[in-house]
């Protein structure tokens, strides 16, 4: 290989390349420059796995007009953000992309992202109040940057796919049950995982018992291409604040003697799991949701508290599933709001109301929209259960719901508070709150690109100046981050 420097010309498919990572980028990947001719405009580079900081032997592997993609082959100099991932499974696993990163400058790369979506799309931030990102609360001793989920969902797969290290070990493997999380981009591909921090000890204990036992049964897993096979998935849920645990055991079809034999290796070799389920799908997908949900044993849910609230939990149901970090969110959206007891809120896109009930005891009165039915009715059995009688939820699709006849039904909002999916909202809803005119509206995001670009909109219809910013980071080691912008009408 040359020493000389990279030339954009260099960047042919196939070729290796010595390059010097610069910045982060979008999921997971850093990038290095490759300058043009006479240093004009530079050419990016995409190495995912790679850390700013680092020198890399890469190789190309797609190269399109603005940028190219190299896979990282070797680390000549590690950067000084890098740490060691604690988990074995780090490399092959989609779990935790920057495990490698210091979590410091996770944060920094998240709160960076969160507030720059926002710069880019034109907005001014120059009277908001931009604060520094916060991290995972540490509630277990962990930091926790790890054991944050109360919820994961491991999957069966007769094609199990061998990490690097288990090929080298030159043990006999068993290809033809995996029970874990799935290679990053592989439908088919599920690693055998023997460890996982994310969930909890318990959970991964839990999972290795399961796969004992199912291979002990001779229960065959689902095979992903010719769609046969019993089990599908094993979801697990834990709640922070109580000590319930739900398994849910997905599978093809319902089998009440394997069942009754699954319920008592539970009961005798894990008595901490307060309720099983049975969730039947018998379509081709490697979903944990179906047709039917059985409850085998226990409650057929589990509870869980945010703020001073307890929520019932189904095993399909919609929850925050970092519970502590979700905490931290709502308070700073609660913070934001400015709350003052005569006002009218609106919680748009609540799910299960969990929002609509932490602002509830500040507030006049509560209007929550919501799409899913079963998060609208576990909204008003939340509501009851914690007495909470200032809260009502509307099922519905925004787009058809938010007009007129809801305000005249509900009242004039004072505030408005929009925790919308990813892709954000409909341009018609930006235009219906711009109509309205709130005075306040407080803008929970998942997606900090998507916020940008209604908030542009949003601005360019009606004067809100953007009070304050505050991204928060509810899942470590992965590229997510959570954006609160807080507005007021000028
Ligand atoms: N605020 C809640 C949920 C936010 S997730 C919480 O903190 O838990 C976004 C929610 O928007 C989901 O519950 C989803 O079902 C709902 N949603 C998605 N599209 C919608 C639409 N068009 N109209 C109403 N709700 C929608």
């Amino acid at each position: 290989m040359s020493t000389a420097p990279l030339i954009p010309s260099d960047l042919k498919r196939g070729r290796e390349v010595v390059l010097t990572l610069e910045a982060f980028a979008d999921r997971g990947k850093s990038l290095a420059r490759v300058a043009g001719p006479d240093g004009g405009r530079g050419y990016v580079v995409f190495v995912p796995g790679a850390v700013p900081g680092d020198r890399v032997r890469a190789r190309v592997i797609k190269r399109k007009k603005g940028f190219a993609e190299a896979r990282l082959l070797e680390v000549l100099e590690g950067s000084d953000l890098r740490t060691e991932p604690r988990c074995e499974y780090f490399d092959a696993c989609g779990g935790c992309k920057w495990q490698h990163v210091q979590y410091p400058a996770q944060l920094a790369m998240k709160g960076e992202a969160a507030v720059s979506a926002l710069t880019r799309a034109g907005l001014d931030l120059g009277a908001a109040d931009v604060r520094p990102p916060m991290g995972a609360a540490d509630h277990d001793g962990s930091g926790g940057v790890y054991f944050y989920r109360n919820k994961m969902e491991f999957s069966f797969s007769a094609m199990r796919w061998l990490t690097d290290w288990e090929i080298a070990s030159g043990e006999a493997h068993d290809k033809d049950f995996a029970l874990g999380l799935h290679v990053p981009g592989r439908f088919d591909k599920v690693l055998d995982l023997k460890a996982c921090y994310l969930q909890s000890e318990w959970s991964a204990r839990l999972v290795n018992g399961v796969r004992a036992f199912a291979k002990r049964h001779h229960w065959a897993p689902l095979h992903p291409r010719e769609h046969s096979g019993y089990l599908k998935i094993l979801g697990l849920r834990t709640p922070a604040h109580t000590d319930d645990k739900m398994v849910n055991l997905v599978t093809s079809h319902y089998d009440e003697e394997r069942m009754a034999a699954f319920a008592d290796f539970l009961k005798a070799d894990f008595p901490e799991v307060t309720t099983l389920v049975n969730t039947i799908n018998s379509g081709v997908a490697q979903t944990a949701y179906g047709e039917a949900v059985h409850t085998i044993f226990g409650p057929g849910l589990v509870r869980d508290r945010i703020g001073p609230h307890t929520f019932e939990i189904a095993s399909n149901a919609f929850f925050q599933t970092n519970t502590v970090a979700a905490e931290v969110l709502y308070a700073v959206a609660k913070d934001f709001a400015s709350l003052q007891p005569t006002d009218v809120v609106y919680d748009l896109y609540c799910g299960a109301g969990t929002i609509s009930l932490f602002v509830a005891d500040a507030v006049e009165k509560v209007v929550g929209v919501e799409l899913v039915e079963e998060a609208v009715e576990n909204a008003r059995a939340s509501a009851e259960a914690n007495g909470v009688d200032n809260c009502t939820f509307v099922a519905g699709d925004m787009l058809e719901l938010f007009k007129p006849e809801l305000i005249d039904e509900h009242g004039r909002p004072d505030v408005l508070i929009v925790d919308p999916p990813r892709a954000g909202m409909h341009p018609k809803v930006v235009g219906q709150i711009a109509h309205l005119r709130p005075e306040r509206i407080v803008y929970v995001s998942c997606n900090p690109q998507t916020q940008a670009r209604d908030l542009a909109m949003l601005q360019e219809a009606a004067a809100y100046t953007i009070e304050a910013v505050q991204p928060v980071d509810m899942f470590p080691h992965t590229h997510h981050v959570e954006s609160v912008v807080g507005l007021r009408l000028a």
